[in-house]
C-alpha cells in the first residue's frame, strides 16, 4: 500500500514563496491530475517533492508512507520510489540511454542487488517494444537529438522500468501527438497497481481521455483551490479558468 502525503508545503524560488501551503494525499492505485494555468507552480511543487536544490522548502511537510521525504537528498527519494517525468528531460552527451538506466535501476534496487546485464537488457529491450521505441534509442546518448516526442517517451521508459511508488508527470503531453499520446497513456494504464500513485500535472484535458484520474485538482497561484473528480476536467476544458476565479475572488 502507499500513502504520500503533502501538508501545507510553501517553496521558493530565488527568496519569491511559489507555493504557498499545499495539500494534497495520494493512496495506493490513485490518480491524481494537476491541472492549472501556466506560471502556477506546478512544476515548482514537482521539483520540490524531488528536492531539486533550486527550490527551497520553507514549511510543511512530504512523507512518503510516514517517512519524511523532506529529510532525504535527491538520490534517497528516487531509491524510496519517487519518481518524475520531466517536462523538460536533459540531454546527456557522453552517457547511453542503456548507461544511465542501468545506473538508475540498480540504485533504485539498492545495494548489493545489482540487476544482470541480461536481464536487463531483456527488460529494457522488452519495455521499448511496449512503447514502440526504435531499439537504436538504448545506445544513444541520453535524450541528445530525441525529438520532443521521443524524450517523453523516454521518461515514461524510465518510469516502467524503474517501477516507482510515486510517479509524478510533468506535462507529459506536451509535444506527443496522438499515437505517441496513446503509447505513453498505455503505458501508464499499464503501471496502475494498488502499491502504486500518480500525480499528472496536464494542462488539458486530452490527456485525461486516455488516462482517467480519480481526483482533478486546481492550482492557481500557489494554492490548490479546487479539486473534484474527471468532470472537473471537462468543465476547464470548456470553460477555462476565468468562471473559479470568478467563484473564488481570485485577481489576476
Ligand atoms: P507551472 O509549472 O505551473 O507553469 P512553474 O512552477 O514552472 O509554473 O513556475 C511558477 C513560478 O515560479 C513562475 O513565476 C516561474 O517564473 C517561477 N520559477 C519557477 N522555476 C524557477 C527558477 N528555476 N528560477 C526562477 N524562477 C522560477
Ligand atoms: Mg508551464
Ligand atoms: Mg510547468
Amino acid at each position: 500500500q502507499l500513502l504520500f502525503k503533502i501538508d501545507e508545503l510553501k517553496a521558493s524560488v530565488e527568496g519569491k514563496e511559489i507555493l504557498k501551503g499545499i495539500n494534497l494525499e495520494i493512496k495506493g492505485g490513485e490518480i491524481h491530475a494537476i491541472m492549472g494555468p501556466n506560471g502556477t507552480g506546478k512544476s515548482t511543487l514537482a521539483s520540490a517533492i524531488m528536492g531539486h536544490p533550486k527550490y527551497e522548502v520553507t514549511d510543511g511537510s512530504v512523507t512518503l508512507n510516514g517517512e519524511d521525504v523532506l529529510e532525504m537528498e535527491v538520490d534517497e527519494r528516487a531509491r524510496a520510489g519517487l519518481f518524475l517525468a520531466m517536462q523538460y528531460p536533459s540531454e546527456i552527451t557522453g552517457v547511453t540511454n542503456a548507461d544511465f538506466m542501468r545506473s538508475a535501476l540498480n540504485a533504485r534496487r539498492g545495494e548489493g542487488n545489482d540487476i544482470s546485464l541480461i536481464k536487463f537488457i531483456r527488460q529494457m529491450e522488452g519495455k521499448m517494444k511496449d512503447l514502440e521505441m526504435d531499439p537504436q534509442f538504448m545506445h544513444r546518448y541520453l535524450n541528445e537529438g530525441f525529438s520532443g516526442g521521443e524524450k517523453k517517451r523516454n521518461e515514461i521508459l524510465q518510469m516502467t522500468m524503474l517501477e516507482p511508488k510515486l510517479c509524478i508527470l510533468d506535462e507529459i503531453d506536451s509535444g506527443l501527438d496522438i499515437d505517441a499520446l496513446r503509447i505513453v497513456a498505455n503505458g501508464v494504464n499499464s503501471m496502475r497497481s494498488p502499491e502504486r500513485g500518480f500525480l499528472i500535472i496536464t494542462h488539458y484535458q486530452r490527456l485525461l481521455d486516455y488516462i482517467t484520474p480519480d481526483f482533478v485538482h486546481v492550482m492557481m497561484q500557489g494554492r490548490v483551490v479546487k479539486s473534484g473528480g474527471p468532470e472537473l476536467a471537462q468543465r476547464l476544458e470548456k470553460d477555462g479558468y476565468d468562471w473559479i476565479k470568478e467563484e473564488l475572488g481570485i485577481e489576476d
